[in-house]
């Protein structure tokens, strides 16, 4: 029984978080902190999800440690899905083949279906489930499997056991000083056992949320009448259309079914109501909401979609809970290994060598020709205990005595119970600067075994994701104003070289991706270990050995280009050339290698910040781009976190900027109540809750609905809140701004558009688009504006796609601005599966090949190289019944630039964008390569080979990675998810 440990996260310029994978053979526990970002680590770390069986929080309940779960299972539920797909289509062939072969069926199925795999389950402490239930509104998944356990002290000691490990959970409470429990101490331990929250209720919620089934409804007591009729009439029509449609697309986990817009909605709700006017989709919420209050019900007409609602949306609001106070730790005690077979024993008990000795090694027994049973451990040697692991999460100082007393105790009871209580690798995960502490390394000096202390305040960090700040480091040398070195403001100790971890280390330097083995040997395996993230190295090589320079070269005449132009420029200045646009993330659905999902910063000068959507890891995103000092000085400045509509790519980034914006303006001690957030109303909803669990200042934030700011047009009397207006008052005159104006989209219930209108003399007017498919409206409010930002998910070749998943193709985009009369579009939220480049083709007026290579020739021999401008961009097409690019009749009417992750550019540079486009290409087909070569090892190995070398190398076992890397299983990927439909909560 083979085990090491992997180093998933550590603490590094980029990410604060450490997490743990414990490996067997068959199965993987995951130990530690799932901050958010962690799914795009795991993708960066080619670290395989599908066998994890458990995974264990650490440290207290807060969002610092969980942010990154609801991504993650995302993220994973698809995965399985798809893997549950391929299982029942591959059996499904079989059973057909089979069933050709033997039409009369005499003889029994060989194919029986498989057992259901076995699911996965997130063990944490208190408020684990509150945390998790107050996703509800924008999380759902059909048999995703996923469980949660949220561990009850109230009992005594918690332990999980199976036939690998045994988990103990310690839980440490914050003490001052290192006096013996203190009565504070045991006042909090009090609080925490008596259970606030209904467990069993929220443990339903959260069963709904993740493995809900038709029928399986929370329904709360007021609505219940109501809910059930309404529900049956929902479930007959679709039990109906299901069956019209039968055949067609009977896939397993439909997850989409649930987000079924029903076109014949149930007839008693024909109500006589004005209230849907303009674009106002009429919502399950508002139903609802009319029937409570008594208010008319929405009217739906034949066509007018309703939106089914998903089963653990029906409970309106969660049991009460607080802040828990306590930090998880847990100590691993790995299960005794059997002992040698003695073929020497076997044989003198009259066992022949052969196949017996094999069963006898597995721990079988076999019958001698005599009716003898010999069992295996007759044969083998006593079992060899294996050392434990510890992993322990230390917030802050306040919570090391008592972690101390629990490791004690724990070493104490084991001893009592003659358990091997031996550890071999203690993994300290320790809050700022507690990794000098002296009450801490004194009491190392007491433990045997190796440690590793984990603190986001050590020297020498690392990036964790090497490859985007790779990228990020090639692009600098195209500019280095639009492409700025990735974690800006660090500096290393001057001087020492950086150290590697060595296996005789009794102190670790904590790396990720390092392998540390349990069992059978021990010690660090330093061979797989990946070097440090090298700036100077990585631009060395993009001179050079990349692509053979051609980047480079292309890189310099993007440069000549722009130098040329430059000169034949308007130099006369406008004023709102030094607004600034950094698109922290670039792309939908979910988080790959070099796009995270959706935030854009932009900065007024004389103003402040804005904050456009703001996805998973956007707080990372912004100390990436800004570096840890700048982002301080970002949130203290931010004046509007804006927020597009719930799905999960463009706002599970909220909480965690929020909190630091927060923790900034409790240390400044500053005027605090001055940012406005801008959402769907709903979204409050969650922001409420969540403060029962954890304190991130929504009290001194000011929240303004959507809804509220909708165009005239589109406005209903009644949905202007009062509270709001008086808010949008204050807004516009507390910012220089002149309005703000929202307009439908069309993408999901309570999708948005915005402009933002600044004041003069700025006159700046920014049209953002959120997700959607081009809209009228829109176009109203983004007439004439400075800079659009406009989504371009898919390409036109995917249109249909477009259409389904209501986002836009490039070319939609374009027209939306040319419409507007946009003087600057930047295109952004691609699909992930052009991780880099999104596919246009280029057409020069003078009818060259439209995907000529810059380097077919040198720029001597062609007269000059070609590089295209905006009205040259022509989108490619395969259908011609959408719309086509044309050359706007003013050359200089809209400058287009396509958005990258980190970039940064002023309204002033909008125009070099164009000239960058064919470096860009070269990059990007450059990267793939590289990609695709280290994704794919052993693809020039033979079969047996490429086996061989899998046993060897741990990372390249298990089937298709949930997270692809290449362009290749983006595209399967895409392919799969394709036929499933939407994920409609993450895209
Ligand atoms: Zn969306």
């Amino acid at each position: 029984m083979k085990s090491y440990v992997e180093l998933v996260t550590v603490p590094s310029r980029d990410n604060n978080s450490t997490l743990l994978m414990l490996h067997f053979d068959e199965k993987r526990y995951v130990f530690g902190q799932v901050a958010e970002g962690t799914q795009r680590m795991l993708g960066q770390n080619l670290v395989k999800m599908n066998r994890i069986s458990d995974i264990f929080l650490s440290g207290k309940t807060e969002w610092s440690s969980t942010g990154g779960l609801t991504g993650l299972l995302l993220t994973m539920g698809d995965a399985k899905a798809i893997r549950d797909l391929e299982r029942q289509q591959q059996l499904e062939r079989k059973q057909a083949k089979y069933a050709m072969a033997n039409p009369d069926g005499s003889m029994s199925n060989p194919y029986p279906p498989p057992p259901e795999p076995k699911g996965l389950t997130i063990h944490g402490g208190k408020n684990i489930l509150s945390t998790m239930a107050t996703t509800r509104n924008f999380v759902f998944r059909e048999n995703s499997g996923i469980n949660f356990h949220e561990y009850d002290f109230l009992e005594g000691s918690v332990v999980f056991k199976d036939d690998f490990v045994t988990v103990r959970p310690l839980r440490a409470f914050p003490r001052q000083g290192s006096s013996k429990m203190t009565v504070e101490e045991n006042r909090l331990r009090e609080i925490e056992d008596i259970d606030l929250g209904s467990r069993e209720q929220l443990k339903n919620i959260v069963d709904a949320m993740w493995n809900g089934q038709p029928g399986s409804l929370q329904v709360g007591k007021d609505d219940e009448d109501y809910v059930i009729s309404l529900v049956t009439r929902l479930k007959e029509d679709e039990q109906r259309q299901r069956n019209e449609k039968a055949g067609s697309s009977a896939l397993p986990n439909k997850n989409h079914d649930r987000d079924i817009e029903s076109e014949s909605p149930p007839k008693r709700l024909k109500l006589n109501s004005d209230q849907t006017k303009g674009d106002e989709e009429p919502s399950w919420d508002g139903i609802l909401e009319a029937s409570e209050t008594g208010r008319p019900i929405p009217e739906f007409s034949a066509s007018r979609p309703l939106r089914r609602p998903w089963p653990a949306t029906y409970t309106r609001s969660l049991p009460g809970t607080i802040p828990n106070t306590s930090a998880i730790s847990y100590m691993i005690s790995i299960a005794q290994v059997r002992g040698r077979f003695r073929p020497d024993i076997a044989k003198k008990l009259g066992v022949k060598p052969g196949p017996d000795f094999r069963i006898l090694t597995d721990g079988g027994s076999v019958t001698l020709e005599d009716g003898t049973i010999i069992h295996s451990t007759q044969c083998l040697d006593p079992p060899r205990p294996v050392n434990g692991i510890a992993f322990l999460d230390i917030p802050d100082e306040n919570f090391l005595e008592s972690t101390i007393e629990e490791i004690n105790a724990w070493k104490e009871e084991r001893k009592n119970n003659k358990e091997n209580c031996a550890v071999s690798l203690w993994v300290w995960v320790v809050g700022p600067n507690i990794e000098t502490n002296k009450r801490l390394l004194d009491y190392i000096d007491t433990l045997d075994g190796q440690h590793m202390i984990n603190s986001p305040t050590s020297p020498f960090q690392d990036m964790s994701l090497k490859d985007s700040a790779a990228q990020a480091t090639r692009l600098n040398l195209l500019d280095n104003e639009n492409f700025p070195l990735p974690c800006p403001g660090y500096s290393h100790p001057s001087g020492v070289p950086e150290p590697e971890p060595t296996d005789k280390d009794r102190i670790l330097r904590a790396r990720d991706s390092l392998l540390i083995d349990v069992h059978p040997t021990q010690g660090v395996q330093l061979a797989k270990l990946r070097p440090r993230f090298d700036y100077s190295l990585v631009q060395r090589e993009a001179k050079t050995k990349f692509g053979d320079g051609r980047y480079w070269r292309a890189a310099k005449a993007a440069h000549e280009k722009i130098a040329k132009e430059a000169t034949q420029r308007d130099p006369t200045p406008s004023a709102a050339d030094e607004v600034e646009l950094v698109t922290l993330g670039t792309g939908s659905s979910m988080p790959s290698k070099y796009r995270n999902v959706s935030a854009t910063a932009v900065t007024v000068p004389g103003f402040g910040n804005i904050l456009l959507d703001c996805g998973e890891s956007t707080l990372n995103q912004l100390r990436r781009s800004y570096g840890q000092e700048k982002t301080a000085e970002f949130l203290k400045n931010m004046k509007i976190l804006y927020i597009s509509h719930l799905h999960a790519d463009h706002h599970l980034g909220t909480i965690a900027v929020l909190k630091a914006w927060f923790l900034r303006m409790v240390d400044t001690s500053e005027d605090i109540s001055k940012l406005y957030l801008i959402a769907p109303s709903k979204f409050l909803n969650f922001l409420e809750e969540y403060t029962q669990i954890e304190n991130y200042g929504l009290r001194h934030i000011n929240f303004i609905s959507c809804d509220s700011l909708l165009i005239a047009s589109q406005q209903h009397p009644d949905n202007k809140k009062r509270e709001d207006s008086q808010r949008i008052e204050e807004i516009l005159s507390a910012l220089p701004l002149e309005k703000i104006e929202t307009s439908r989209a069309v993408h999901c219930r309570g999708s948005f558009t915005v402009a933002f209108t600044f004041k003069q003399p700025t006159g700046f007017k920014l049209a953002y688009s959120g997700d959607t498919r081009p809209t009228n409206g829109f176009v109203e409010i983004g007439k004439d504006c400075t800079v659009l930002l406009h989504e371009a998910t898919f390409d036109d070749e995917l249109r249909d796609e477009a259409l389904a998943k209501r986002h836009c193709t490039t070319s939609e985009a374009i027209q939306a601005g040319k419409d507007m009369g946009a003087k600057n579009l930047l295109l952004t939220h691609f699909s992930q599966r052009y991780p880099k480049l999104p596919n246009i083709r280029r057409q020069s007026s003078n009818g060259d090949d439209p995907l000529c290579d810059p380097f077919m020739e040198t720029s001597e021999e062609r007269g000059s190289t070609y590089i295209p401008r905006a009205k040259d961009i022509k989108v490619s097409e395969k259908r011609h019944d959408g719309p086509i690019v044309s050359k706007p009749d003013d050359e200089n009417a809209m400058h287009i630039g396509f958005a990258f992750d980190m970039m940064r550019v002023k309204v002033k540079d909008f125009w070099k964008l164009e000239s960058f486009i064919p470096a860009l290409e070269e990059l990007f087909k450059q990267e793939e390569k590289l990609d695709d070569e280290l994704s794919e090892p052993n693809e020039n190995l033979s079969k047996g080979q490429s086996q061989d070398k899998n046993r060897k190398g741990k990372k390249k076992e298990g089937p298709t990675p949930p997270q692809p890397t290449s362009k290749r299983q983006q595209d399967k990927l895409a392919k799969k998810l394709q036929r499933r439909g939407p994920p409609q909560s993450s895209n």
